[in-house]
């Protein structure tokens, strides 16, 4: 995947370092966050997003600026490209698009949806518009889920901005009134969304960047292997043995593949139209 003469956005706030211990009294807080659909993978919400108190959490004072390094600088120049992708697909629709900020951290941290923990996954908080991102995922996402390269990473960002995407389209709160569980779920079909939207971003990166963010068949093997890897009929049979439809709240790893797929074939959002269609 090429990457490294892409643009640096510098909307990444740098949390790492700081370590967990910027978040008090975890599972203190009473509410719990009724929308699940924000994950790479479905972890059950009320072992993990209880909050740590009411409203958004205080401002952190995290190292401002473009990170430097190897890590965060990829990072911020796909978030950047998707950025860029979606202002261009807005713009092209009479609409203005608001970037989320990205926000790196280590183990724990708080977030406008409660306490972001690094075992829920990469994820995004439609509260305070923010993309979450533990950078030991990538490690998890090469070893227990057997996802290699930049471009499944690249995956990952593009499927949380997609959700930033949602937020701003209104599209989440179509799906919260389609329920949170099951195969045919608001959270089903939100998450083959964002699939679908990372694969449009895939289909604009080279065009939008002028070459300097591409994407080869290999590549697009590799997202799609990511996108396989997180379905939850594969993390159901790994965890207990069997399937559970009516428990899935992302899409199985061959739906996953497929709207993904439609994403980088079409390069058209109106294509993600995952509420309307009649089959997932
Ligand atoms: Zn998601």
């Amino acid at each position: 995947m090429r990457w490294s003469g892409g643009r640096q956005g510098g909307d990444i706030e740098d949390r790492r370092g700081m370590g967990g211990g910027a978040v008090g009294g975890i599972g203190a807080g009473g509410v719990i966050l009724a929308l699940i659909g924000y994950f790479v993978f479905g972890i059950d919400p009320q072992t993990t997003l209880e909050t740590v108190g009411q409203g958004a959490p205080q401002q952190q004072a995290g190292a401002q600026g473009a990170p430097q390094d190897e890590a965060g600088r990829f990072v911020d120049v796909i978030a950047t490209s998707v950025d860029d992708v979606w202002m261009q697909i807005f713009r092209q629709q009479g609409e203005r698009y608001t970037p989320p900020k990205v926000v790196l951290y280590d183990q724990a941290t708080p977030t406008g949806c409660g306490s972001g923990q690094a075992a829920m996954g990469p994820f995004y908080c439609p509260q305070d518009q923010q993309v979450y991102l533990d950078l030991s995922f990538w490690q998890e996402l090469s070893g227990r889920f057997g996802a290699d390269g930049e471009a499944a990473r690249a995956y990952v960002i593009a499927h949380e901005i997609g959700h930033h995407v949602q937020n701003l389209t209104g599209q989440n709160r179509t799906a919260e009134r389609m329920g949170a569980r099951g195969e045919n779920s608001g959270s089903v079909r939100l998450e083959l969304q964002a699939d679908c939207y990372a694969g449009v971003w895939a289909a604009h990166a080279e065009e939008v960047s002028a070459g300097q963010v591409a994407l080869n068949p290999k590549d697009v093997e590799d997202g799609l292997r990511a996108a396989s890897a997180v379905g939850d009929d594969t993390l159901q049979r790994q965890t207990q043995g069997r399937v559970v439809p009516d428990a899935f709240t992302h899409g199985s790893s061959e739906q996953r593949m497929r709207w993904f797929r439609v994403g980088v074939e079409t390069g058209d959002p109106r294509r993600c139209d995952t509420f309307r269609a009649p089959s997932l």
